[in-house]
């Protein structure tokens, strides 16, 4: 009977081993070669000089409560107009909520749906006491190094002027979309997009305009992020992160430090917190996180092919690896990060009020409900109340097996013939939710290189663009215009 059963668990184990073996060999990846096209000639020293002076427009959104930079959105707008006469003449432009821009573009098949390409025109400040740590000063739109430097050069004017460079380039070899084409440029991304990208909206749905998707910032080409994979990865994001942030009010007795209760208001806050942090939402890998492993798994090196190819076997040993990083463990879950804690005033005085706010990233799936019914659960404290401060919920996942996509990724491969291919999951959050309700599917992605460093420059010190990059923009978007006609 030993003897049996030991046999049964033996074949039963080289049955799994064959099954690992065989869906590791097989997992190979897609061999599709992209036709080779002469590169588009384009005058890059022109167009980066163009997004320069475009850097010059100090457009900066401070908060909501902060007055609108108004002469320096006029100030772009009148460089836009006489920078690209072509689009002035041809496309019909309304300017929405004061600032943001909408182009539209009309397709000769009036049957088709419009497609969307998106971009903000406003950018962060620079954090005060930094300025000096650029090489460049950062509104200078300096070319130097090979870069074109400054706030707005990669996030996001690089988009707005390199969408313009584009059309004028196609309407001086007359080039006609089948599709409409509609730019929309808003003006407020960078505090929520309310007044900007929310107006666009409504004016498109007013029209009944539902495009067939939508294409804005988001990810990037990377390189040096991950394991074993060498060549650089252009991450086409299939949908962004939710955001939260919940305040957590915890009451007590006030009075005088003498007399002391058994628990303060200061001790439950951070009963409170630390409940939070041990009880995480769980970790599980689901699209689109998944969709990307399991796109980048035959250039990865054996060991991890094999986990990912294998998850109906090793999904917790896969999940239980991607939790170790920051970055991946972003992937997996809905975050959680406590970053204000407030209570009391005097070192003798007992406050009768502490608060803290905790910021939420929803992961797709999870919604707000989900996340503060959770955080009510494991602070268990009927003295403490939850509320929520902000919050929007995750976007949908959009396809990846549909025209959109396939004219994003064909266009890639053209313009960036060096570069692999995935979808993924943006950790961030653009203005593409505004649209939702409008749009189907949503792209995320700008054909703009990062290396390990660079992310930093993002909102950070230092902030440039190659210009050679800046080139492969302008024609990835050329490219993709001109793709959406087949
Ligand atoms: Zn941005």
């Amino acid at each position: 009977m030993i003897k049996k059963l030991s046999f049964v668990v033996f074949a039963a184990i080289l049955v799994v081993v064959a099954v690992v073996a065989y869906k590791t060999i097989t997992n190979t990846p897609d061999t599709i070669t992209a036709e080779t096209l002469t590169a588009e000639n384009i005058d890059v020293k022109d167009a980066a000089e163009r997004l320069g002076q475009a850097i010059r427009y100090k457009t900066i959104s401070y908060s909501v409560d902060h007055p609108v930079e108004e002469d320096a959105f006029k100030s772009l707008h009148n460089f836009i107009d006489k920078s690209f006469p072509l689009v002035t003449q041809n496309l019909k432009k309304e300017v929405i909520g004061g600032y943001s821009l909408l182009y539209t573009w009309e397709g000769s098949d009036s049957s088709l749906k419009p497609i969307i390409l998106m971009a903000h025109q406003d950018v962060v400040p620079v954090e005060k006491g930094t300025e000096q740590d650029w090489n460049y000063p950062p509104y200078s739109g300096k070319i130097a190094e090979g870069a074109i430097w400054g706030r707005g050069s990669l996030d996001d004017k690089v988009s707005v002027i390199g969408i313009l460079e584009a059309a004028e380039h196609l309407l001086k070899k007359n080039f006609k979309p089948e599709h409409t084409l509609i730019f929309a440029f808003g003006h407020d991304e960078e505090i929520g997009g309310q007044n900007g990208a929310a107006e666009i909206v409504k004016r498109l749905k007013s029209r009944n305009i539902s495009p067939l998707f939508t294409l804005d910032e988001g990810m990037v080409v990377v390189k040096d992020v991950m394991p074993g994979i060498e060549r650089p990865i252009a991450l086409i994001a299939l949908a962004e992160k939710g955001y939260l942030t919940l305040e957590l009010t915890a009451k007590a007795e006030g009075g005088h430090s003498s007399l002391p209760p058994r628990a303060t208001a200061v001790g439950k806050i951070s009963r409170a917190i630390a409940r939070i942090e041990e009880n995480r939402p769980p970790a599980a890998l689901k699209s689109p996180a998944s969709d990307m492993l399991e796109t980048l798994a035959p250039h990865m090196p054996l060991s991890l092919k094999a986990v990912i190819s294998n998850r109906w076997l090793l999904d917790g040993v896969l999940v239980g690896e991607l939790e170790k990083s920051k970055t991946t463990n972003a992937m997996v879950r809905t975050t959680t990060a406590a970053t204000i804690i407030n209570g009391g005033t005097k070192d003798n005085v007992l406050p009768s009020i502490a608060k803290a706010t905790v910021n939420f990233r929803l992961l797709p799936g999870d919604t707000i409900e989900d996340i503060k019914t959770h955080v009510i659960n494991v602070v268990a404290d009927p003295d403490v109340t939850v509320e929520v401060m902000q919050g929007n919920n995750p976007s949908k996942v959009s396809s990846m097996q549909n025209k959109a996509y396939g004219v994003i990724a064909k266009t890639i491969r053209e313009v960036l013939p060096d570069v692999l291919i995935s979808p993924g999951l943006m950790l961030a959050g653009s203005d593409s939710k505004h649209y939702e309700e409008i749009a189907e599917n949503s792209y995320r992605f700008i054909p703009m290189r990062f290396g390990p460093d660079d992310i930093a420059r993002v909102h950070g010190t230092n902030e440039r663009i190659l210009v050679d990059n800046y080139g492969e923009i302008i024609r990835f978007y050329i490219r993709f215009m001109e793709n959406t006609k087949n």
